[in-house]
Protein backbone atom coordinates (compact mmCIF):
# COMPACT_ATOMS: atom_id res chain seq x y z
CA UNK A 1 0.00 0.00 0.00
CA UNK A 2 1.79 3.23 -0.77
CA UNK A 3 1.54 5.83 1.66
CA UNK A 4 2.36 9.32 1.65
CA UNK A 5 5.63 8.78 3.66
CA UNK A 6 6.56 6.79 0.83
CA UNK A 7 6.93 10.35 -1.54
CA UNK A 8 10.07 11.64 -1.66
CA UNK A 9 10.52 14.94 0.34
CA UNK A 10 12.00 18.13 -0.11
CA UNK A 11 14.05 19.12 -2.66
CA UNK A 12 16.01 16.26 -5.01
CA UNK A 13 19.81 15.67 -3.80
CA UNK A 14 22.52 15.86 -6.64
CA UNK A 15 24.79 12.92 -6.23
CA UNK A 16 27.06 15.15 -4.12
CA UNK A 17 24.51 16.36 -1.34
CA UNK A 18 23.98 12.72 -1.37
CA UNK A 19 27.82 11.92 -0.25
CA UNK A 20 27.90 14.77 2.30
CA UNK A 21 24.81 13.14 3.82
CA UNK A 22 26.24 9.73 4.29
CA UNK A 23 29.26 11.47 5.27
CA UNK A 24 27.27 13.09 7.73
CA UNK A 25 26.01 10.14 9.01
CA UNK A 26 29.22 8.45 9.06
CA UNK A 27 30.43 11.18 11.29
CA UNK A 28 28.15 9.87 13.92
CA UNK A 29 29.58 6.36 14.01
CA UNK A 30 30.72 5.90 17.28
CA UNK A 31 31.89 2.48 19.47
CA UNK A 32 29.04 1.07 21.15
CA UNK A 33 29.89 -1.14 24.23
CA UNK A 34 28.28 -4.40 23.90
CA UNK A 35 25.76 -6.42 26.28
CA UNK A 36 26.44 -5.76 29.90
CA UNK A 37 28.60 -3.02 30.39
CA UNK A 38 31.49 -3.28 27.94
CA UNK A 39 34.28 -4.18 30.69
CA UNK A 40 36.16 -5.83 28.35
CA UNK A 41 37.70 -4.90 25.33
CA UNK A 42 36.56 -7.18 22.76
CA UNK A 43 32.75 -6.29 23.75
CA UNK A 44 33.41 -2.37 22.30
CA UNK A 45 32.25 -2.46 18.80
CA UNK A 46 31.11 -0.25 15.97
CA UNK A 47 27.70 -1.07 14.80
CA UNK A 48 28.64 -1.57 11.32
CA UNK A 49 30.51 -4.00 9.12
CA UNK A 50 34.82 -3.14 8.86
CA UNK A 51 33.82 -3.50 4.48
CA UNK A 52 31.31 -0.39 5.17
CA UNK A 53 33.79 1.83 7.71
CA UNK A 54 36.66 1.84 4.68
CA UNK A 55 34.18 2.39 2.15
CA UNK A 56 33.16 5.75 4.04
CA UNK A 57 37.10 6.26 4.59
CA UNK A 58 37.73 6.03 0.84
CA UNK A 59 34.48 8.34 0.30
CA UNK A 60 35.83 10.85 3.06
CA UNK A 61 39.38 11.39 1.24
CA UNK A 62 37.92 11.95 -1.86
CA UNK A 63 36.01 14.81 0.11
CA UNK A 64 38.94 15.85 1.58
CA UNK A 65 37.74 15.20 4.64
CA UNK A 66 40.81 13.93 6.83
CA UNK A 67 39.99 13.92 10.09
CA UNK A 68 36.85 11.86 9.47
CA UNK A 69 38.64 9.48 6.95
CA UNK A 70 41.45 8.65 9.86
CA UNK A 71 38.47 7.89 12.45
CA UNK A 72 36.89 5.44 10.22
CA UNK A 73 39.98 4.14 9.16
CA UNK A 74 40.68 3.71 13.02
CA UNK A 75 37.01 2.03 13.44
CA UNK A 76 37.21 -0.31 11.04
CA UNK A 77 41.22 -1.44 12.39
CA UNK A 78 41.77 -3.11 15.09
CA UNK A 79 42.11 -0.18 18.20
CA UNK A 80 43.35 -0.68 21.76
CA UNK A 81 39.75 -0.14 23.38
CA UNK A 82 41.18 0.56 26.74
CA UNK A 83 38.34 2.23 28.91
CA UNK A 84 39.39 4.59 31.38
CA UNK A 85 37.08 6.53 33.11
CA UNK A 86 34.24 6.95 30.27
CA UNK A 87 36.83 7.27 27.48
CA UNK A 88 37.27 4.72 25.13
CA UNK A 89 40.82 4.91 23.53
CA UNK A 90 40.92 4.28 19.82
CA UNK A 91 44.34 4.53 18.62
CA UNK A 92 45.41 1.89 16.36
CA UNK A 93 47.51 -1.21 17.08
CA UNK A 94 49.22 -3.87 15.47
CA UNK A 95 46.45 -6.71 15.96
CA UNK A 96 43.36 -7.37 17.61
CA UNK A 97 43.71 -7.17 21.74
CA UNK A 98 46.68 -5.49 21.44
CA UNK A 99 46.58 -2.28 24.10
CA UNK A 100 48.12 0.88 22.38
CA UNK A 101 52.13 1.79 23.53
CA UNK A 102 50.53 4.25 26.34
CA UNK A 103 47.82 1.76 27.83
CA UNK A 104 50.38 -0.80 27.96
CA UNK A 105 50.33 -2.93 31.07
CA UNK A 106 53.70 -1.58 32.15
CA UNK A 107 52.56 1.88 32.29
CA UNK A 108 49.68 0.90 34.74
CA UNK A 109 51.84 2.45 37.75
CA UNK A 110 51.98 5.83 35.48
CA UNK A 111 48.30 5.71 35.41
CA UNK A 112 47.53 4.93 38.95
CA UNK A 113 46.64 1.56 38.07
CA UNK A 114 48.28 -2.01 39.57
CA UNK A 115 51.57 -2.81 37.80
CA UNK A 116 50.81 -6.67 37.32
CA UNK A 117 51.59 -7.31 33.91
CA UNK A 118 50.29 -11.19 32.87
CA UNK A 119 52.73 -13.09 31.72
CA UNK A 120 50.42 -15.76 30.03
CA UNK A 121 48.33 -13.41 28.21
CA UNK A 122 49.28 -12.76 24.32
CA UNK A 123 48.57 -9.46 24.59
CA UNK A 124 48.55 -8.53 28.31
CA UNK A 125 45.95 -5.51 29.43
CA UNK A 126 46.60 -3.32 32.19
CA UNK A 127 44.91 -4.53 35.27
CA UNK A 128 43.10 -1.60 36.38
CA UNK A 129 43.15 -2.16 40.24
CA UNK A 130 43.86 0.23 42.51
CA UNK A 131 47.64 -0.69 43.97
CA UNK A 132 47.44 -1.50 47.50
CA UNK A 133 48.85 1.15 50.06
CA UNK A 134 52.45 1.48 49.59
CA UNK A 135 52.49 -1.42 47.22
CA UNK A 136 52.43 -1.49 42.92
CA UNK A 137 49.77 -3.85 42.63
CA UNK A 138 46.12 -4.55 43.58
CA UNK A 139 45.33 -6.84 46.27
CA UNK A 140 44.91 -9.84 43.91
CA UNK A 141 48.03 -9.05 41.95
CA UNK A 142 50.09 -9.14 45.24
CA UNK A 143 49.24 -12.61 45.88
CA UNK A 144 50.41 -13.74 42.15
CA UNK A 145 53.71 -15.36 42.32
CA UNK A 146 56.45 -12.97 40.98
CA UNK A 147 59.10 -15.46 40.97
CA UNK A 148 61.04 -15.99 37.42
CA UNK A 149 61.22 -19.85 36.91
CA UNK A 150 64.81 -21.76 35.47
CA UNK A 151 62.43 -21.63 32.02
CA UNK A 152 62.67 -17.49 31.91
CA UNK A 153 58.49 -17.32 32.91
CA UNK A 154 57.25 -16.09 35.66
CA UNK A 155 55.63 -18.27 38.18
CA UNK A 156 52.21 -16.40 38.41
CA UNK A 157 50.48 -18.67 40.95
CA UNK A 158 48.55 -17.27 43.76
CA UNK A 159 49.86 -17.41 47.02
CA UNK A 160 52.46 -20.08 45.14
CA UNK A 161 53.25 -22.35 47.82
CA UNK A 162 56.47 -23.76 46.22
CA UNK A 163 58.85 -23.73 48.76
CA UNK A 164 61.62 -22.50 46.86
CA UNK A 165 59.76 -19.26 45.98
CA UNK A 166 58.53 -18.91 48.93
CA UNK A 167 62.09 -18.55 50.16
CA UNK A 168 63.20 -16.18 46.89
CA UNK A 169 60.24 -14.33 48.04
CA UNK A 170 61.20 -13.80 51.47
CA UNK A 171 64.64 -12.86 50.64
CA UNK A 172 63.24 -10.63 48.44
CA UNK A 173 61.22 -8.07 50.98
CA UNK A 174 63.78 -8.44 53.65
CA UNK A 175 65.83 -6.91 51.03
ZN1 LIG B 1 45.20 2.91 24.18
ZN1 LIG C 1 46.01 -5.93 39.67
ZN1 LIG D 1 55.81 -19.43 42.54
Amino acid sequence: MPSSDQKVRGVPMNESDVVDRVLDEAARLTLTPGYINGDTYAQWYVETSVGLLKALATLAVGRGQLALTERLERFAGPMCLEVTGDTVCVSMVGAEGMPCSEHAPGNGPALGFCAYVSPHDEYPRMCKHAPEKGMERCAEHEARCRIVKKNGEVCGNWNCPAPAHRKARQAATRR
